[in-house]
């Protein structure tokens, strides 16, 4: 029996399960307007999600056929993957900030060998070694993702679309391009203190860190710094303060700037320590090697080692600009030495 989750003031959650990940579920929101229900994210793309989200909606008093619109806070299939059935089941709205809505224009019109080219370039620039190159040398086919299109773009800043109700976006990239939080200017039901709800997808969690690694854009040369966009957006959120924090998974949680000093703590002491290993030049791939992961080196599998190399990548970006950090003059793959 699915069951909601009553936050209190016409919000409620579904805990939509993803198949096979230690994450267990996505938390779907159903927000009440004069409208019918809107959704904050949708969950995974799979028969067991669906039937979970439609019991839940069931459970909330609605159904999937009410559905008045659909607000995306980033791009993941763990957020965005249903979004196409509740579109066909109710011809909801569903909305995207603009720079995930060009990731999911991407996904759609990727070309393998595209893909497995600019991949491997950019893993051989890392300083990855031949071996693990060398599959990428035979494309196969992409899995076969095929993200919903987004029909209307989340301005920062702006109210959305929510009849009855105030939820303004707050862009918040970092964890993708295009992250978004959404700010329930409403007081708190309980009346906790604080500044209204927030709902924060991936970008603030109780209890884990999200993935910050580098945007993959093939079609894009500049250097980004999506860890520097991140450590921004989370201070910006502390600065917020709202009186509850809604997020994609885990469970609810107060005292949001409490969580982003954390954060920020914690990211400046992986910083340090990254800045410690580099009194030899190394290259992303040698220091991702060195970094403390949650199981030795040699235990990660493959697709995790290209995660983890772009999350070495987006802190060796980071310290670069902050200036404690730079490319070693002519090293081909660059490698980088503390200042
Ligand atoms: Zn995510
Ligand atoms: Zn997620």
């Amino acid at each position: 029996m699915v069951e909601a989750f009553d936050h209190g003031g016409g919000v409620r959650s579904v805990a939509v399960p993803i198949p096979d990940n230690p994450l267990g579920h996505t938390l779907v929101y159903v927000v009440d307007t004069d409208r019918g229900p809107v959704l904050v994210d949708t969950g995974w793309d799979d028969p067991d999600s669906w039937d979970t989200l439609t019991a839940g909606l069931r459970a909330c008093g609605t159904w999937a056929g009410e559905v008045h619109g659909v607000v995306i806070t980033h791009h993941h299939p763990d957020h965005h993957g249903l979004s196409d059935r509740v579109r066909e089941a109710s011809g909801a709205w569903v909305a995207m900030h603009a720079a995930d809505a060009a990731v999911v224009r991407r996904t759609r019109e990727a070309r393998p060998e595209h893909w497995f080219t600019y991949m491997s370039a950019k893993l051989a620039a890392a300083g990855a070694p031949a071996e693990h190159l060398a599959p990428l040398r035979t494309p196969r086919t992409l899995p076969g993702l095929s993200p919903a299109l987004p029909d209307r773009e989340i301005v920062p800043g702006d109210l959305l679309d929510l009849p009855g109700r105030r939820l303004r976006a707050i862009w918040t990239p970092g964890h993708t391009p295009g992250h978004v939080c959404l700010h329930l200017e409403e007081e708190h039901p309980a009346r906790l203190p604080g500044n209204g709800r927030l709902f924060s997808g991936d970008h603030l969690l109780p209890r884990i860190t999200p993935h910050v690694g580098l945007y993959e854009d093939p079609d894009d040369a500049t250097v980004t710094d999506p860890l520097g966009d991140y450590l921004d957006s989370l201070e910006r959120i502390g600065r917020l303060a709202p009186a509850e924090v809604l997020p994609a998974h885990q469970h609810a949680f107060t005292d949001a700037p409490g969580r982003v000093r954390e954060l920020l703590g914690h990211h400046e002491e992986r910083l340090a320590g990254l800045l410690a290993l580099l009194t030899e030049p190394l290259t992303p791939w040698q220091l991702a090697e060195r970094m403390e992961w949650n199981r030795p080196w040699a235990e990660i599998p493959y697709g995790s080692r290209n995660i983890a190399v772009s999350e070495a990548e987006s802190h060796l970006r980071r310290l670069v600009k902050q200036g404690r950090a730079e490319p070693v003059a002519g090293s081909e793959p660059v490698a980088y030495l503390a200042v």
